[in-house]
């Protein structure tokens, strides 16, 4: 395989990028200067060194801003934040814009959504982690941010269930969130908002 077709191949394999678009990106690559080049494989590399996947919120961070042991994230590790708080989400990227909502408690990350049809939800999602999570720490309130979309729904239903049993009290956020809005995308005000309407 030539190393434009190889490298068409590995873009294709990131989320949402098609064969078209992988291409494109092997074009660009091929004009730039050779120090871009350089650089974004050496990003690429370090990703793997200077990262870890913390160990009680499951999200990704940069090891040399971990404020304790390199186990756990700086969010998780901070003392400071209310630990009865626990705000549930999808993806690492929605906890960044929670944060710029001023939220202060700790987080887990899903890792996904469950899809309508399936019958097997913790292949989905970081089910047994949550419910394990939920047991030790045992938080007064798990905050369900999930996407106002039909997944997101059919998620939140799920969790709901399966987090009966916890002695927690569980809360979903309120409107504000428009249908179909991904938490990824809303402003900060709006999921202050949602939260402060939690119910
Ligand atoms: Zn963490």
């Amino acid at each position: 395989m030539s190393p434009i077709d190889k490298l068409s191949a590995l873009f294709e394999k990131f989320p949402g990028i098609g064969p078209r678009q992988a291409r494109r990106f092997v074009q660009y690559l091929l004009v730039a200067a050779p120090a871009l080049r350089g650089e974004i494989a050496e990003a690429v590399r370090s990703l793997g060194a200077q990262t870890a996947q913390c160990k009680k919120c499951y999200r990704w961070f940069p090891t040399e801003d971990s404020a304790s042991t390199a186990s756990t994230c700086a969010v998780c590790a901070n003392t400071a934040r209310e630990r009865t708080l626990l705000f549930v989400v999808e993806k690492d990227a929605d906890i960044d814009n929670v944060e710029r909502s001023g939220y202060k408690g700790l987080y887990f990350v899903l890792g996904g959504i469950i899809p309508l049809a399936s019958e097997e939800p913790e292949k989905h999602i970081r089910l047994r982690e949550l419910l394990k999570r939920v047991e030790a720490d045992k938080p007064v309130e798990i905050i369900l941010g999930l996407s106002a979309t039909t997944e997101g729904d059919h998620t939140r239903q799920i969790l709901a269930e399966k987090l009966q049993k916890s002695t927690s009290k569980v809360s979903s956020l309120g409107r504000g969130l428009s249908t179909g809005s991904e938490l990824e995308y809303a402003d900060p005000d709006t999921i202050a908002q949602a939260l402060g309407n939690r119910h």
